[in-house]
């Protein structure tokens, strides 16, 4: 961290912070120019909160060198985490495909689903028990049922499920029922439910706010792995943007930047990024080019009847297709999609 004194700083006053930093256990590097006085800090500032020192009012400028992010940084682990889903291993050379419908609506319709996502290349199977809604008089998802119905898909179809956790009173049952706890776009930032997730050992999918930095992300999956919880997987679902062609722009330079900072897998959602159907194979072969390590994508028996964003969901048939294109991407770039 480097501190900058405003011109005409007092000797006094550069000894008063020189002392403070120094109880906190940081050394300083003095460098004193003919009017400015520059402090290089060194030590883990991990911990302190670099803009707190705007508070006296002769410090200028405060600029921080080191992450704020310890656990989930590529410096404090070089290697790739793999996160192992049931079996399923997210992060390797390997692309893994999750796939299914945004909601569970019924029994007949996770039964139709499963099996031919499956047989596509899904090796994880995606939909919503709960579902976060912009207005309150839209479908909610069924609830502990869709758990339930989940749970014996899982065993009937052998493939682990991902579905997504709201509130904390659910989270017993999601530990018993799936196999990846998904954090939606909206409660990136709900950091008692992060401090919870903290203390288990079960995979979380964790995805990216519709408006939060790539820093403010991996500061919230540095709460899961600071719990204790090693096993976090980042979904960039897009951002808000002044674009309204998409649903939401998807922001490809995230994989590079998170490949960059963090050893943790990255999977990209082109559904809730984009919106629209017509958009999703492109993105998703676009996002395999770019590396990353998996896709999410909504699969629908009939999107035209789905009780949430059919327009965003795949037919079979289509999804079908797009993993056969997606495959050849990833052996061009030397990895695989099984
Ligand atoms: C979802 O995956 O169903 C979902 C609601 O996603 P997001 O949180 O990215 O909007
Ligand atoms: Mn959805």
């Amino acid at each position: 961290m480097i501190i900058k004194f405003k011109e005409g700083t007092q000797k006094k006053d550069i000894e008063i912070l020189r002392s403070a930093l120094m109880g906190m256990g940081f050394n300083i590097h003095e460098s004193i120019g003919e009017s400015i006085t520059i402090f290089g800090v060194v030590g883990d500032t991990t911990k302190f909160d670099a803009n707190s020192l705007y508070a006296y009012k002769f410090v200028d400028t405060v600029l921080r060198v080191q992450e704020p992010f310890k656990k989930v940084n590529r410096k404090f682990k070089p290697d790739d985490t793999i996160v192992d889903c049931s079996g399923v291993l997210v992060g390797g050379k390997n692309i893994v495909i999750m796939g299914g419908p945004c909601a569970v609506e019924s029994e007949e319709q996770i039964d139709t689903i499963t099996p031919l996502v499956k047989a596509s290349g899904a090796s994880v199977l995606r939909a919503g028990a709960y579902k976060p809604r912009t207005s309150p008089y839209s479908f909610q998802g069924i609830g502990p049922e869709g758990l339930a119905i989940l749970k014996r898909a899982s065993e009937k179809y052998h493939i682990p499920v991902v579905s997504e956790l709201m509130s904390i009173e659910d989270l017993p049952a999601f530990l018993e029922n799936v196999d990846i706890i998904q954090i939606g776009a909206r409660n990136m930032q709900n950091f008692s439910l992060l401090k919870e997730l903290g203390k288990t050992t079960k995979p979380i999918l964790l995805k990216r706010g519709l408006a939060n930095t790539i820093e403010e992300w991996l500061m919230s999956a540095e709460y899961i792995m600071a719990g204790g919880n090693p096993n976090v997987i980042l979904c960039e679902r897009g951002i808000r943007t002044f674009e309204t062609s998409t649903r939401n722009t998807l922001d490809i330079s995230a994989i590079p930047v998170i490949k960059k900072l963090s050893h943790l897998p990255i999977i990209i959602d082109p559904s809730h990024a984009s919106g629209r159907w017509e958009y999703i194979e492109s993105l998703s072969k676009a996002a395999i080019a770019a590396g990353a390590d998996g896709l999410i994508i909504e699969v629908h028996p009939e999107p035209e009847k789905a009780l949430s964003d059919g327009q965003q969901s795949l037919k079979p048939e289509r999804f079908d297709e797009l993993v056969k294109n997606c495959r050849r991407i990833a052996l061009a770039i030397d990895r695989t999609l099984e």
